[in-house]
C-alpha cells in the first residue's frame, strides 16, 4: 500500500522521531510501504516522519539501475562520526517537489543501525550515499535541506510550495 507523502510547509514534518523499540512484522510492513511509496514517487530517500508517522524509520535506494534494486533499510541510524572534508549535491526533497538547492555536507559519515532484523549494523557512506543518509536522518530531528540556505533563498522556497499546495487544493475541490 502507497502511503500519501506529506508535503512543506507542514508541522509534522518539524518534529523530532522516536526510536523504535522493537523490530517487528509492523515495522517491517511500515517499511516496505515506505519503499512502494519511494519508488512510486519516485525518489532515493524516504524517512517515515514524511508519510506522518514520527518514528526512527529511513528508507534508501541510490541504485540507479531500475532492474537490481538495493533498499538499505535504516531502524533508528545513529550518525557516529562525520568526515572534515565536504562535497555538494544538488538536493531535492520529496516533501518540497520541484525544489532543488546546493547544499555542502560532510563527504563521508559513519553510522550505526538496525536492519529488518533488528540486528545492530555499521557502515561508512561516502558521495551521495552519505549525503542521502545525512538528508534522512536531518528529518527524523524536523530538519529540511532548506534549513541550510539563507533565509531570502528558503522562504522564496516555501512561498512556491504554498503557491503549488493551493493548486493542488483546487483540483482536488
Ligand atoms: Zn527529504
Amino acid at each position: 500500500m502507497k502511503r500519501n507523502i506529506i508535503i512543506e510547509p507542514d508541522p509534522i514534518l518539524r518534529k523530532t522521531c522516536t526510536p523504535i523499540e522493537k523490530v517487528d512484522s509492523n515495522v517491517r510492513k511500515l517499511m516496505q510501504e515506505m519503499l512502494e511509496t519511494m519508488y512510486a514517487a519516485p525518489g532515493i530517500g524516504l524517512a517515515a516522519i514524511q508519510v506522518g508517522i514520527l518514528k526512527r524509520l529511513v528508507v534508501i535506494d541510490i541504485s540507479k539501475n531500475k532492474e537490481k534494486k538495493e533498499p538499505l533499510f535504516l531502524i533508528n541510524p545513529e550518525i557516529l562520526e562525520k568526515s572534515e572534508n565536504t562535497s555538494i549535491y544538488e538536493e531535492g526533497c520529496l516533501s518540497l517537489p520541484g525544489q532543488f538547492a546546493e547544499i555542502e555536507r560532510p563527504a563521508e559519515c559513519f553510522l550505526k543501525y538496525l536492519d529488518l532484523n533488528g540486528n545492530q549494523k555499521k557502515l561508512k557512506a561516502s558521495g551521495l550515499l552519505s549525503t542521502c543518509i545525512q538528508h534522512e536522518v536531518d528529518h527524523l530531528n524536523g530538519v529540511l535541506f532548506i534549513d541550510y540556505l539563507s533565509k531570502l533563498k528558503k522562504d522564496m522556497i516555501i512561498k512556491k510550495l504554498v503557491k503549488h499546495k493551493k493548486e493542488i487544493e483546487k483540483i482536488i475541490v
